[in-house]
């Protein structure tokens, strides 16, 4: 498999476990991730940075303090898969940006009218459930 398909796995992996187990710091991210363990090579932790930073289905929802032994705390990111926009499974693939999709549904994605974002459609006529969404906030 190609790397940038195992990347866009890895990003469905990712959105699949925080509509699961919701919101998480990285590092229990990586944790499950690796429990999980079923891909050629895990993320480092600045590509699961990223991985996570720059998904627009992904939001930080604040920070949670990690004790790095020595009284030293560290602030860590909490992460979560946006509650406002993606309300059921199905919704993760109708907003999952095109770098996350799988080639049969890159396949089968059409721009949006309105974003002019390659996304699966509910209704080829209508615009993404992005736009949709985003309009009722
Ligand atoms: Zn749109």
């Amino acid at each position: 498999m190609a790397k940038k398909n195992e990347n866009a796995r890895i990003r469905r992996e990712i959105e699949q476990i925080l509509y699961e187990e919701g919101a998480m710091t990285r590092a229990r991210m990586s944790s499950i991730l690796h429990e999980r363990g079923n891909y050629r090579s895990l993320p480092s932790d600045s590509s699961l940075t990223s991985l996570l930073a720059k998904n627009s289905q992904i939001v930080q929802v604040g920070t949670e303090k990690v004790d790095m032994g020595d009284g030293v705390k560290n602030k860590n990111i909490v992460y979560d898969i946006d509650r406002e926009m993606i309300r059921s499974e199905e919704d993760l693939i109708f907003t999952r940006p095109y770098s996350s999709m799988s080639e049969s549904e890159k396949k089968r994605a059409t721009h949006c009218p309105t974003c002019r974002q390659k996304r699966l459609m509910k209704d080829r006529y209508d615009e993404c459930l992005v736009c949709s969404r985003k309009g009722l906030y």
